[in-house]
């Protein structure tokens, strides 16, 4: 018999968020950001999914395009950062990727490269966050460099990446969002600048292209949900089961360090899942989950293959019962990562992307 932990990923609701990504910005195309193997959801498998939808895939090296053009797809993708060492431009041409361009010598490397067909470029300004892009003074020169040599760069478009378009109202978005259309206004450039929340969200932030990423796996990336982000629907469930119950007498603990006391007598229901999984070890008493479809929560801490709930006030569960520790429960009951995410002080990002390996994905709905 099978360990019962599985990442059940359903391609269906894939295609529902993106397309809803697509349809909150009608005069936008929407690049699917699969980076990180997809989030977690495993790159080939969405981009096959995505395949007659998507207008282009974002990864974030070469190594992972490389994956894609090896599974026979051929819809362009770009590099999010570019790349890594000058040799790689070689590997860019021949893999037929768009490149961002966001330091002087990714700039200087393609200038002095001889590609047979001229590379799609991104160029990428440095609006506020500080972490890759020009300084905005540099913007205007480094793009007419680019201009001027059309052999080697064409499509130029102006990309850049928003620090806080979750936090709806926040200043610095506002400010970062003032100074690329400003840039883009004297470039008369078509840009590349909304991710998930900004395409939720700020209308104003739509361009030419938007970089959806984690709400195509369902997540809600805002801080406070929109009518949009409400209609999210989520892509990966993880799935396993009770292995063993336990009874406890009121003060008896349960786990590592006995961080969990039991209140009162308590039933115990051991799920194989652990931070061996990539189940976040930082889940507190208290996290959501839901056996046979019902909500209830951590009881201890998190160990490497299993973790422990508290059955106590749902006494027909027993070994087999289903768990779902985020995701879409048999009976219909959704847990959101978000959710379970806030209890471990972490994100959905870290939590999809965090499935390891050894847990199986099994794909439902079309391919
Ligand atoms: C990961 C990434 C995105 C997607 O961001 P989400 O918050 O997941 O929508 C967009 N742009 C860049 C440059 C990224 O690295």
């Amino acid at each position: 018999m099978a360990r019962p932990l599985i990442a059940d990923i359903d391609l269906d609701a894939l295609r529902h968020n993106y397309r809803l990504a697509r349809d909150q910005a009608p005069h936008s195309r929407a690049v699917a950001v699969i980076k990180a193997d997809a989030y977690g959801h495993g790159a080939v498998a969405c981009a096959q999914a995505l395949e007659a939808l998507a207008p282009a895939f974002a990864v974030a090296c070469l190594e992972e395009a490389q994956a894609l053009r090896e599974a026979s797809i051929t819809t362009p993708i770009v590099l999010l950062e570019g790349i890594f060492a000058t040799a790689e431009l070689e590997h860019v041409e021949t893999l037929d990727l768009w490149l961002v361009i966001h330091s002087d010598w990714q700039l200087e490397a393609l200038l002095a490269y001889c590609p047979a067909h001229p590379i799609p470029v991104w160029l990428k300004v440095d609006s506020g966050m500080h972490r890759l892009g020009f300084p905005p003074a540099q913007v205007e020169a480094m793009w007419a460099r680019l201009a001027a040599a059309p052999e080697r760069a064409c499509d130029l478009h102006l990309m850049s990446h928003f620090a806080s378009a979750d936090a709806l109202q926040s200043a610095d978005f506002r400010r970062q969002l003032e100074l690329l259309d400003d840039l883009a206004i004297r470039l008369a450039a078509p840009t590349c600048f909304a991710n998930s929340p900004a395409t939720l969200a700020w209308p104003e932030a739509h361009g030419a292209w938007n970089r959806p990423g984690v709400m195509l796996y369902g997540s809600d990336p805002l801080e406070a949900s929109n009518e949009a982000s409400r209609r999210l629907t989520p892509v990966m469930t993880l799935r396993s089961a009770i292995i063993a119950v336990r009874e406890l007498a009121a003060g008896e603990a349960v786990g590592y360090g006995g961080r969990w006391r039991a209140p009162r007598p308590s039933r115990i229901g051991v799920v194989a899942c652990g931070y061996g999984d990539g189940y976040d070890r930082h889940a507190v008493d208290g996290t959501p989950v839901l056996v046979d479809g019902q909500r209830t929560a951590i009881a201890g801490k998190v160990s490497m293959d299993m973790l422990t709930v508290d059955l106590t006030d749902l006494p027909e569960a027993d070994i087999g019962s289903e768990v779902v520790l985020w995701g879409r429960a048999t009976n219909g009951q959704i847990l959101s990562v978000d959710e379970v995410a806030h209890h471990c002080d972490t994100l959905s990002y870290t939590l999809l992307s965090g499935v390891l390996p050894r847990v199986p994905r099994r794909y439902h709905g079309a391919h």
